[in-house]
């Protein structure tokens, strides 16, 4: 009778813990989220993001809300001498919650660790060719993101992504995005779309458009997104997030049914900023 009676007791405080785990991190978070934002932070953003200044009122509320939860749950690591300071963690925070505004978000739930390195570093890639000959490589990256937790980010890159807002190139966007897409898995280029989005739209347009990508590369022919986004449908969700918020207006112009899913999927519309 007792053994039975302690397994129901165990049964009854696994599911409160369950039950009660989402409800006391999202307690946790509100009161993170009303923590006073420093001065000094506000003036880094402002340097790191210009168009933060063109942002309506309750997204820039939202966006500050955002980075002190993302500062209080991931754990910066600087790598090769670098030394973590406010400026890193707030450019890096802030661009990474851009992609998370207006919308029910976990705060990109796999991701623990944020690695930075000075400058671009270079990594050593295996990859099978033909007739199953390994061939090693090595190859200089400006950030990566793995889905075991971790982003890997060069400062220097970072900076001048940031630097320049209107270039469509930004690795901190770029590895962000392949961070939501492998929220269910490995990266393929199709996130967790919300409830007002369908997968047969997202797959129709954003397969076309792959496609015209790989021909334009193919052929030499310039493209407003950038050639790296021909290399697989992950490849080319990051890249077009880039553009999506560097290049709002270009874009639209040029490609609106690919704008009017990423307007969907990110619930803003970069065009206003
Ligand atoms: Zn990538």
């Amino acid at each position: 009778m007792l053994p039975f009676l302690s397994l129901i007791v165990i049964a009854v405080l696994l599911i409160g813990y369950i039950v009660a785990k989402p409800s006391w991190r999202e307690y946790q978070r509100d009161k993170v989220r009303k923590l006073p934002f420093k001065k000094g932070w506000r003036v880094i953003i402002q340097q790191r993001m210009p168009y933060f200044r063109q942002m309506p009122a309750d997204l820039q509320l939202q966006l500050k809300q955002h980075i002190q939860v993302f500062l209080a749950e991931k754990k910066f690591v600087g790598c090769n001498g670098v030394e973590i300071t406010d400026e890193i963690k707030i450019t890096v925070a802030a661009q990474a919650c851009l992609l998370l505004l207006n919308r029910k978000t976990d705060y990109y739930p796999k991701l623990h660790t944020i690695l930075i390195y000075p400058s671009a570093f270079i990594k050593e890639q295996q990859s099978m060719h033909a007739g199953g000959v390994l061939h090693h490589q090595r190859v200089t990256l400006a950030g990566e993101s793995w889905d075991s937790g971790t982003v890997v980010l060069s400062w220097q890159d970072t900076i001048d992504g940031a630097d320049i807002p209107d270039d469509g190139h930004n690795v901190v966007i770029h590895e962000f995005a392949h961070q939501l897409d492998q929220e269910k898995g490995s990266a393929n280029g199709a996130p967790i779309l919300g409830k007002d989005q369908n997968y047969k739209d997202w797959s129709d347009v954003f397969s076309s458009q792959y496609e015209l990508l790989r021909k334009q590369k193919k052929s030499g022919i310039p493209s407003l997104f950038d050639y790296y986004g021909a290399t697989n449908p992950a490849e080319f969700f990051a890249v077009t997030s880039e553009v999506f918020f560097e290049q709002a207006h270009k874009f639209h112009q040029h490609y609106p049914m690919l704008y009017q899913q990423l307007k969907l999927y990110y619930k803003v519309d970069p065009i206003y900023w």
